[in-house]
């Protein structure tokens, strides 16, 4: 299998030859501005000294300062956090939000630290890169194992060396500077895209189902969306496995399971089946909410869904996107589908700068705006130029990050 960042160059050259773009242009897109590679030692609860890698890739700021999550999982490693920078910079081109695109992450699995020794962490890593990002320069936010509360240190930390600075990252409490709605902001927005997509098939959310593998962040406010949507939501899944009724899962009674247990695990709404053969249901829509590269070239011919919606940044290898383009099943691609959670990332990042606060209606009505232009604009370039949904995007978002490039000379 490609390494992530092979992969996302792939998706890249793939658009930069439809678009006829120079070498020396695409040179200067793929190369990353800075990466930040930083030690984090940190003192455990018990009195020993363990060390930590964090990193930060600054991919592209042509358009604006950079943005990008901050990752904390046990997988982290260099090249991914760099792909996942370069999907930030097009993600961020592709909804048309002034900004660039960078991503962080540091290797650690957080089960194994208490939340004192996660504080510290956190901290120790700010107190590395602070001058590297900030309100102007790069702005994090929230992903995978990270949350308001890590946020709302790193704000903490930052306004130690620089003051006051709200903007200094995104995903913060609501209580501290955050925005009303950018907790459910990804997956209201891929809840948002799937129903325009369904539409532009001429199909309904409610005669839909829907399995959804993931059910962290993303996947539970998608699945409560298409829920309430009317869509029937029959499997989804976490570590520990998938749940499957074909009645339609109760999707508020497993947010409470997983509220109290924090885990699927013995779920009464339905039978056990394997992540696996959820990917394989014959299903509307499958929507792969966690990690990156869940379809592989091994799994993509026994996918039996008619669409398949990225809520995950990269869940499709190059591999399995060409055996999707082949079978015909259209790929909402991560740089449109999730772009929901950067997008109200932004709309926050607006208020910090302004000290103005917007009520959640008009956050909700502000997204919906952003992301179906967003849609509607790759939908048309899919069918003028005759090429994928992704394809389209990356047109879209590499044209956009060029133009920048060229109009403001280097
Ligand atoms: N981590 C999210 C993403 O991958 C959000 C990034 C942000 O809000 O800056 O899009």
């Amino acid at each position: 299998m490609k390494s992530a960042f092979e992969a996302a160059q792939q998706y890249f050259d793939e658009a930069a030859t439809v678009m006829d773009l120079s070498h020396s242009m695409r040179d200067l897109l793929v190369t990353p501005e800075r990466e930040i590679k930083v030690q984090v030692p940190i003192k455990r609860d018990n009195g020993e000294i363990a060390t930590f890698i964090g990193y930060r890739m600054q991919h592209n700021s042509a358009r604006g300062p950079m943005k990008g999550g901050l990752r904390y999982h046990h997988e982290v490693n260099a090249d991914e956090v760099l792909a996942l920078a370069s999907l930030m910079t097009w993600k961020t081109a592709v909804v048309d939000i002034p900004y660039g695109g960078a991503k962080g992450g540091i290797s650690v699995n957080t089960k194994d630290l208490s939340l004192d020794e996660l504080e510290r962490l956190t901290r120790r890593f700010v107190d590395e890169i602070h001058d590297l990002f900030g309100p102007d320069k790069d702005i994090p936010a929230p992903d995978m194992g990270t949350n308001a509360q890590t946020m709302a240190w790193i704000m903490n930390q930052y306004e130690k060396f620089h003051g006051f600075a709200p903007a200094c990252v995104t995903g913060k409490p609501v209580e501290l500077y955050g925005a009303e709605g950018r907790e459910e902001a990804t997956g209201r927005g891929v809840g948002t895209l799937t129903l325009a997509l369904l539409r532009k098939f001429g199909r309904s959310i409610e005669s839909s189902t829907v399995a959804i593998q993931g059910f962290g962040n993303v996947g539970t406010f998608t699945a409560a969306y298409l829920h309430k949507a009317g869509g029937k939501v029959i499997a989804i899944s976490d570590v520990s496995g998938a749940i499957l009724n074909r009645m339609g899962i109760d999707i508020q009674a497993a947010l409470d399971w997983v509220g109290e247990k924090k885990s699927l695990t013995g779920f009464p709404g339905g039978e056990r089946i394997t992540n696996e053969e959820l990917l394989a249901l014959d299903v509307d829509v499958l929507i792969p909410a966690a990690l990156g590269n869940v379809l592989t070239e091994d799994n993509a011919k026994d996918v039996r869904a008619k669409y398949i919606v990225e809520a995950a940044n990269g869940p499709t290898t190059p591999e399995a996107d060409a055996i999707f383009r082949k079978r015909e099943i259209p790929v909402l691609p991560d740089i449109l589908a999730n772009a929901g959670g950067v997008t109200v990332s932004y709309f926050e990042w607006v208020q910090n700068q302004q000290y103005f606060r917007w009520d959640l209606s008009r956050v909700r009505e502000e997204l919906e705006r952003t992301m179906t232009r967003s849609f509607d604009k790759i939908w048309s370039i899919a069918n003028e130029k005759k090429v994928p949904l992704r394809t389209a995007a990356y047109l879209v978002g590499i044209g956009r990050v060029s133009r920048a490039t060229v109009l403001g000379g280097i």
